[in-house]
Protein backbone atom coordinates (compact mmCIF):
# COMPACT_ATOMS: atom_id res chain seq x y z
CA UNK A 1 0.00 0.00 0.00
CA UNK A 2 1.16 3.58 -0.78
CA UNK A 3 1.55 6.05 1.56
CA UNK A 4 -0.02 9.10 0.19
CA UNK A 5 -1.15 12.09 1.60
CA UNK A 6 -2.76 15.25 1.00
CA UNK A 7 -0.05 17.55 -0.48
CA UNK A 8 2.35 14.98 -1.25
CA UNK A 9 3.88 15.52 -4.62
CA UNK A 10 3.92 13.05 -7.16
CA UNK A 11 4.06 13.07 -11.25
CA UNK A 12 0.87 12.82 -13.46
CA UNK A 13 0.47 14.25 -16.97
CA UNK A 14 -0.99 17.71 -16.69
CA UNK A 15 -2.93 18.52 -19.88
CA UNK A 16 -2.76 22.26 -20.30
CA UNK A 17 1.21 21.61 -20.03
CA UNK A 18 0.93 18.99 -21.70
CA UNK A 19 3.81 16.76 -20.24
CA UNK A 20 4.51 15.43 -16.89
CA UNK A 21 5.01 17.47 -14.47
CA UNK A 22 4.99 17.53 -10.18
CA UNK A 23 1.65 17.81 -9.02
CA UNK A 24 0.60 18.14 -5.24
CA UNK A 25 -2.30 15.88 -4.21
CA UNK A 26 -5.38 17.21 -3.37
CA UNK A 27 -7.81 14.93 -2.86
CA UNK A 28 -7.60 10.71 -2.42
CA UNK A 29 -9.60 7.70 -2.42
CA UNK A 30 -8.84 4.59 -0.25
CA UNK A 31 -5.17 5.96 -0.25
CA UNK A 32 -4.81 6.91 -3.81
CA UNK A 33 -4.76 10.14 -5.11
CA UNK A 34 -7.78 10.87 -6.70
CA UNK A 35 -7.49 14.59 -7.42
CA UNK A 36 -4.00 16.18 -8.41
CA UNK A 37 -2.80 19.76 -8.75
CA UNK A 38 -0.29 21.05 -11.37
CA UNK A 39 2.57 22.48 -9.36
CA UNK A 40 3.11 24.36 -12.88
CA UNK A 41 -0.19 25.76 -13.82
CA UNK A 42 -1.95 24.87 -10.66
CA UNK A 43 -4.78 23.77 -12.60
CA UNK A 44 -6.48 20.91 -10.74
CA UNK A 45 -7.68 17.32 -12.54
CA UNK A 46 -8.39 13.37 -12.05
CA UNK A 47 -5.70 12.01 -10.95
CA UNK A 48 -4.27 10.49 -14.30
CA UNK A 49 -1.31 7.87 -13.34
CA UNK A 50 1.03 9.61 -15.89
CA UNK A 51 -1.16 8.30 -18.71
CA UNK A 52 -1.65 10.95 -21.65
CA UNK A 53 -5.20 11.45 -22.47
CA UNK A 54 -6.18 11.27 -25.64
CA UNK A 55 -5.30 14.26 -27.53
CA UNK A 56 -7.17 17.11 -29.18
CA UNK A 57 -5.64 15.80 -32.13
CA UNK A 58 -6.45 12.65 -31.97
CA UNK A 59 -10.41 13.23 -31.14
CA UNK A 60 -10.37 15.68 -34.29
CA UNK A 61 -8.96 12.72 -36.25
CA UNK A 62 -11.60 10.63 -34.66
CA UNK A 63 -13.82 12.86 -35.23
CA UNK A 64 -13.05 13.49 -39.54
CA UNK A 65 -12.92 10.22 -40.40
CA UNK A 66 -16.62 9.94 -38.87
CA UNK A 67 -17.43 12.55 -40.60
CA UNK A 68 -15.32 10.65 -43.72
CA UNK A 69 -17.33 7.53 -43.10
CA UNK A 70 -21.05 8.96 -42.85
CA UNK A 71 -20.51 11.76 -46.01
CA UNK A 72 -18.88 9.06 -48.23
CA UNK A 73 -21.74 6.87 -47.99
CA UNK A 74 -24.50 8.93 -49.80
CA UNK A 75 -21.49 11.10 -51.60
CA UNK A 76 -20.09 8.02 -53.21
CA UNK A 77 -21.99 8.35 -56.58
CA UNK A 78 -21.85 12.20 -56.86
CA UNK A 79 -18.86 14.28 -56.59
CA UNK A 80 -15.64 12.44 -57.00
CA UNK A 81 -12.47 13.69 -58.45
CA UNK A 82 -11.98 12.74 -62.12
CA UNK A 83 -8.58 10.68 -61.07
CA UNK A 84 -10.70 8.38 -58.76
CA UNK A 85 -11.23 5.26 -61.26
CA UNK A 86 -13.04 3.39 -58.66
CA UNK A 87 -16.07 5.08 -59.79
CA UNK A 88 -16.04 4.11 -63.58
CA UNK A 89 -16.18 0.61 -64.19
CA UNK A 90 -19.47 0.98 -61.97
CA UNK A 91 -21.05 4.13 -63.77
CA UNK A 92 -20.27 2.66 -67.57
CA UNK A 93 -22.27 -0.45 -66.02
CA UNK A 94 -25.50 1.62 -64.72
CA UNK A 95 -24.78 3.26 -68.80
CA UNK A 96 -25.27 0.13 -70.00
CA UNK A 97 -27.88 -1.14 -68.25
CA UNK A 98 -29.81 2.33 -68.95
CA UNK A 99 -29.33 1.76 -73.04
CA UNK A 100 -29.74 -1.61 -72.71
CA UNK A 101 -33.42 -0.84 -71.70
CA UNK A 102 -34.06 1.90 -73.80
CA UNK A 103 -33.16 -0.55 -76.65
CA UNK A 104 -35.90 -3.31 -76.17
ZN1 LIG B 1 0.09 22.14 -15.67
Amino acid sequence: MSNLRLGDVIDDFCVKCRRLTNHSIVSLIDGEAAKVRCRTCYSDHDYRREQAPPSKKDLKKAELFNQVLTAAAPAAAGDRPADSPAETPAEEAVETKKTRRKKP
